[in-house]
């Protein structure tokens, strides 16, 4: 059902390069931390130099967020776009940031590294087309009630449109389990691997919803061949505008950088 996703059409791996330094699909995983949503300035640097210090190689943060509430926290927006590139060009780290609507396609332009498409926007069709048309990185969301064959067709949509620079992330699926916000499927990072060329990546945060099982879910990702992972990390989790609950501190995220290669 798709072509230019799949294995059989381009058997090499694709490798996205986002800087000489941070290439998603070589050797070393590529690991993305930072806070669910950006908050002011001085909490985005805080979180930057030391998630980078702890060995991230780029750094994450929402400043338009699809919250399922109207009355929480929905980000700083404009705002939040302008922090990221200044912490970006400060500490010296990339950026990734997800975008929620056409109308922000030229906020994301000019300022951002690598542009996330959430999970509610996997299927959007018309999303996926005009940020495909910027020619920059991508990381595509699996929706969270998508197939394997839903996700690779969405991703389908942007390579079709030219731009080849993809990364996709598995970041947990509904299921009838709801001791956990949702279940990071496994099976399905691994036989993306086998289906197609392109880079994917595991999102323990969300697929746990809860922070203290986000350390092991991210090592068995990485030994299920996960090219990379996102992360979110906080200064203060208690005190977070969004995901606190699944939001590992500095110190945590630190111990996790130090020993996530499992013994295997
Ligand atoms: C996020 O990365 O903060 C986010 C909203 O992710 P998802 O689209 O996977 O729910
Ligand atoms: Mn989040």
């Amino acid at each position: 059902p798709y072509k230019r996703v799949s294995r059989e059409f381009h058997p090499e791996d694709t490798l996205v390069k986002i800087n000489e330094d941070v290439v998603f699909g070589a050797n070393t995983p590529i690991i993305i931390a930072g806070p669910c949503a950006v908050e002011s300035y001085e909490q985005l640097l805080h979180i930057a130099e030391s998630v980078k210090a702890s060995g991230a190689q780029m750094l994450r943060g929402g400043a338009y967020k699809p919250r399922t509430s109207p009355y929480s926290f929905q980000g700083l927006k404009e705002e939040g776009i302008r922090i990221l590139a200044e912490v970006s060009r400060e500490v010296g780290i990339p950026i990734v940031s997800e975008i929620l609507s056409i109308a922000d396609v030229e906020h994301f332009k000019n300022h951002i590294d690598m542009i996330q498409i959430g999970a509610r926007n996997m299927q959007n069709f018309d999303l996926l087309e005009r940020v495909a048309d910027l020619g920059k990185p991508i990381l595509l969301k699996r929706g969270m009630s998508a197939t394997m064959e839903e996700f690779l067709l969405a991703a389908e949509y942007i390579l079709n449109r030219g731009n080849p620079n993809l990364v996709l992330c598995e970041r947990g699926i509904r299921t009838f389990e709801t001791s956990t916000r949702n279940i990071l499927d496994l099976n399905t990072l691994a036989l993306i691997q086998k289906e197609s060329h392109l880079p994917i990546i595991a999102d323990p945060s969300h697929a746990a919803g809860r922070f203290d099982i986000v350390s092991p879910l991210a090592k068995a990702a990485l030994a299920a061949g996960a090219h990379g992972l996102i992360i979110e990390v906080h200064n203060d989790p208690a005190k977070a505008l969004s995901d606190g609950k699944q939001s590992l501190n500095l110190k945590t995220f630190d111990d996790f950088m130090r020993h996530k290669t499992p013994a295997l």
